[in-house]
């Protein structure tokens, strides 16, 4: 690390500092819910940053617990409910959806946050922002569409719209960033090639993802540059979290926003901590994946601390060639802990069957079917072919670069065109039976 650097980091970690002493004051105070997770832990004053480690984790299951046992708000309230004046949803793919409440200041704090992504992504108050969203209950695309307001773009909300409609809307009206989920966006790119519209040769000129892994795998981001003819770019954030990831524009990297959030990465079975690898060395291998445990520090109200976000990635050191001083994920998020299933020994998420049918090609849609007979699990496949793909030479496709990569036969059922399902939100294509 360069002593500059160093500067730059003793400099961002006084802030950190400062801001979580401030935070862990208030909370200490009035939050229930953390007062009495840290009172149980030893904490009968406020902790300092320098206690991190030694507080304890939260996880989305005690957030829910909470919120049941003390309905319908729970007790991760730091003031009075009529300060309050947001409530959204997580999207409860996993489990009952928590509700999640914002003051003004933490709206404008998320709103903040995202205002960092489109300077990581290069959007300026010349652009045209349309948002392929529902705007319903899921937090999703509402504070980026605010935030881009906010920046001086032109926003363009896209709700309660078909994808026909919103194709001919981005055109008509010269959008130049699409908000969108990576599946929608595949599937906008398969609208318009049925319909004839020239996306690639349109006004966009960056997208935007967020909401599942997706536009960080590699084959998926290509197809949507081709298709937009676009720079494609990944964020992250979660409901309950904030927006927390930045891109750089180098590769996949994607930043931790680290004024706003303390990062950890810890070992997901034992909960270990671990440093971050050092940028100097060489290619991360595939097995050393650690869960992201955050800490934000501008959403006073109701914070998360320590928290166990379910985000697998591999954590670099500051020192990436962008020269910004945080430290960040090759690759992005590469998959959610949640979601990882065991076949023949071999731990699979479904980002990696994504990539893998991504890199294939000739695909419009597929669905996943996981069959837990005793203790060996098996996967199958139903694929749905772009049209006019090659429907035997995709199968055989498909069946070696499973064999080759994972390691994994594959049977591979091809369908008829349309019969499976689309997505806006988050996809769900894959089916645990046991
Ligand atoms: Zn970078």
């Amino acid at each position: 690390m360069t002593d500059r650097l160093a500067r730059r980091r003793q400099r961002l970690r006084a802030r950190q500092a400062d801001r979580f002493g401030r935070m862990a004051e208030q909370v200490h105070r009035h939050n229930p819910f953390y007062r009495a997770k840290w009172r149980a832990a030893g904490f009968e004053s406020p902790p300092t940053l320098d206690d991190l480690a030694d507080l304890p984790f939260t996880t989305k299951e005690e957030l829910a617990r909470d919120q049941d046992a003390n309905a319908p708000w729970g007790t991760n309230l730091t003031f009075p409910l009529e300060r309050y004046v947001r409530v959204h949803r997580t999207s409860g793919t996993t489990g009952t959806p928590l509700r999640w409440l914002d003051t003004p200041a933490s709206w404008q704090w998320f709103l903040d946050c995202w205002l960092a992504v489109y300077e990581g992504a290069g959007v300026t108050s010349a652009d045209r922002v349309f948002a392929a969203f529902g705007f319903g209950p899921f937090i999703g695309f509402w504070t980026a569409f605010e935030a881009a307001q906010q920046l001086g773009c032109l926003v363009q909300p896209g709700g309660h719209l078909s994808t026909e409609q919103r194709l001919r809307m981005m055109r008509d009206d010269g959008s130049t960033v699409l908000l969108s989920t990576p599946t929608y966006a595949l599937r906008m790119l398969e609208s318009a090639r049925r319909l004839g519209i020239d996306l690639a040769g349109g006004a966009v000129e960056r997208t935007i993802h967020a909401g599942e892994p997706g536009a960080g795998v590699p084959a998926v981001k290509q197809q949507l540059a081709a298709g937009f003819g676009a720079r494609v770019f990944d964020h992250a954030g979660a409901t309950e979290v904030g927006a927390w990831g930045v891109p750089c524009g180098i590769g996949e990297n994607l930043h931790i926003l680290e004024n706003e959030f303390i990062v950890e990465w810890i070992d997901r079975e034992t909960g270990a901590p671990r440093p971050p690898i050092e940028t100097a060395e060489a290619e991360a291998g595939a097995d050393d994946l650690g869960e992201l445990v955050l800490t934000n520090l501008g959403r006073i109200g109701s914070p998360v601390i320590r928290y166990r976000t379910g985000d697998m990635a591999r954590l670099r050191a500051a020192g990436c060639p962008s020269g910004r001083p945080t430290v960040y994920l090759d690759g992005g998020v590469v998959a959610r802990a949640d979601d990882m299933f065991i076949v023949r020994g071999v731990n699979v998420y479904p980002s990696a069957v994504e990539a893998l049918i991504r890199e294939a090609g000739g695909v419009a849609e597929y669905r996943a079917t996981v069959r837990r007979r005793s203790r060996m699990a098996e996967v199958e496949l139903q694929v749905e072919p772009e049209p006019g793909a090659d429907s035997r030479s995709l199968r055989s496709r498909l069946q070696d670069l499973f064999e080759e990569r994972l390691s994994l036969r594959v049977p591979v059922r091809i369908t008829d065109a349309g019969s499976l399902p689309r997505y806006e939100l988050k996809a769900n294509r894959f089916t645990f039976l046991d």
